[in-house]
């Protein structure tokens, strides 16, 4: 799947909460709480599987798409775009580091 094709389901996935819940993400603010509500659901996963060493169904990707999820809704509200952006990232990359593709 290309990022476009990625934050164009995004997009269509944002409006339909809007309709569907009282939640909002519409606010840099609404976002990042949920972002790191996200973040804290990864560390569980993490947690479970490496620390606890459960058998159980450890969600680990999940948790990575639903934070990749609610950045590409930031990247939207300061309009990043998100492809436009890592190509400047990695200009910066190979700059500092030597790094290119
Ligand atoms: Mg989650």
């Amino acid at each position: 799947m290309e990022i476009k094709e990625f934050r164009d389901i995004c997009r269509k996935f944002r409006r339909h909460m809007d309709i569907r819940t009282t939640a909002k993400y519409n606010t840099p603010l609404e976002l990042l709480t949920d972002l790191m509500e996200e973040v804290g659901e990864l560390a569980r996963a993490i947690n479970r599987k490496e620390i606890r060493k459960e058998k159980t169904e450890h969600d680990i990707g999940s948790e990575i798409i639903d934070i990749a999820l609610i950045l590409m809704w930031m990247a939207d509200i300061y309009g990043i775009d998100f492809e436009e952006q890592l190509k400047k990232n990695l200009e910066s990359w190979n700059k500092r580091f030597e790094f290119s593709i």
